[in-house]
């Protein structure tokens, strides 16, 4: 990853070339902002200009290589992966900077998912902030920067990132993913201007099942019982995408309300269900998709506290079926 081939976030790429170009590099940087939006291959392609044996991030060193490989012996990655980040994984981290560098002039570390930090490592990390040594250079990234202790968010250079305006990144994944136009802008609204949901395993949910997916859904009706606990079923094996999978429904009838409103059709996300759309448009009230909106809202509410999933989808679906 070099610079060059990062896509969009062009006024934060610019802050840090010209911070390496005049040699002016802060001792920390905080990137925040949503998930999945490059904040970390930013990092890396800022490490790797950093380590770089010419200096820009050429990609062929073996400074670029070792970078690539994540094997570079000057740069510390603490990977969060969701879970809380301990006092001692920070203490060897600091262990890890005092040491001379083994290669460059720098050492740099990568801390992805800073809110994660628990109280003692917090302000263990606070102490290395406090006193940085010369050539170091640490690196958080945040989805919640506002978690993070005032102190360490005003000991680092705020670079705030965000999502990529809908029709931004649905050029660039007609072209990347040679898409048509109709399903670019499909992905791209479903994947909220983030690249690992467009480019990942999301990518067939968003395309191909979800077709599948709303069909289903719409084809309930509150009498049918046995099809509504069936499709629960097939729900419940969708764990890891379940989530995304409600976002695929509220879109659905998103798109209904903002017909219904008049809205123009291209603020719509799901341009390749317009038959089915527009029927449903026709047969349901506003008051009836508010009802179905909130009842998938209250769905996740109870899923992300993790409540018996099959349950709350059996009884989400009845009373999406219901409204
Ligand atoms: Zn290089």
């Amino acid at each position: 990853m070099t610079f060059d081939s990062i896509i969009g976030h062009d006024r934060q790429k610019n802050i840090l070339l010209r911070a390496i170009e005049r040699h002016r590099i802060a001792h920390a940087y905080l990137f925040s902002g949503p998930d999945g939006i490059g904040k970390r291959l930013m990092a890396v392609a800022f490490a790797k200009a950093l380590l770089c044996q010419t200096g820009n991030g050429c990609g062929h060193c073996p400074a670029c290589r070792k970078v690539d490989h994540s094997n570079h012996p000057d740069i510390h990655i603490l990977d969060s992966n969701g879970a809380a980040i301990k006092i001692e994984q920070v203490r060897n981290l600091q262990r890890d900077l005092s040491l001379r560098p083994h290669e460059g002039e720098r050492k740099i570390c990568l801390i992805d998912g800073a809110e994660q930090f628990t109280t003692g490592a917090a302000n263990a990390l606070l102490k290395t902030l406090e006193e940085p040594q010369p050539g170091t250079l640490i690196i958080l990234l945040s989805n919640r920067p506002d978690k993070l202790l005032t102190t360490i968010r005003s000991r680092c250079q705020n670079l705030p990132f965000s999502r990529l305006p809908k029709h931004v990144l649905a050029t660039i994944l007609a072209q990347k993913l040679e898409l048509n136009e109709t399903d670019a802008t499909i992905l791209a609204a479903l994947s909220e201007g983030s690249f690992k949901k467009a480019l990942g395993p999301n990518r067939e949910l968003y395309l191909e099942k979800r077709r599948k997916l709303i069909q289903s859904l719409s084809a309930l009706s509150s009498g049918s019982i046995i099809p509504t606990f069936s499709f629960a079923d097939e729900l419940e094996t969708e764990k890891e995408l379940l989530f995304d999978i409600l976002d695929i429904f509220q879109a659905f009838y998103r798109d209904l309300l903002l017909l219904k409103y008049n809205s123009p059709t291209e603020e719509l996300v799901n341009l390749d269900l317009m038959d089915l759309i527009n029927s449903q448009v026709e047969t349901t009230t506003i008051t009836s998709l508010l009802g179905k909106l909130k009842a998938l809202e209250a769905a996740r509410y109870h899923l992300q506290r993790n409540v018996n999933r099959r349950l709350a989808l059996e009884v989400m679906l009845m009373r999406v079926a219901a409204a």
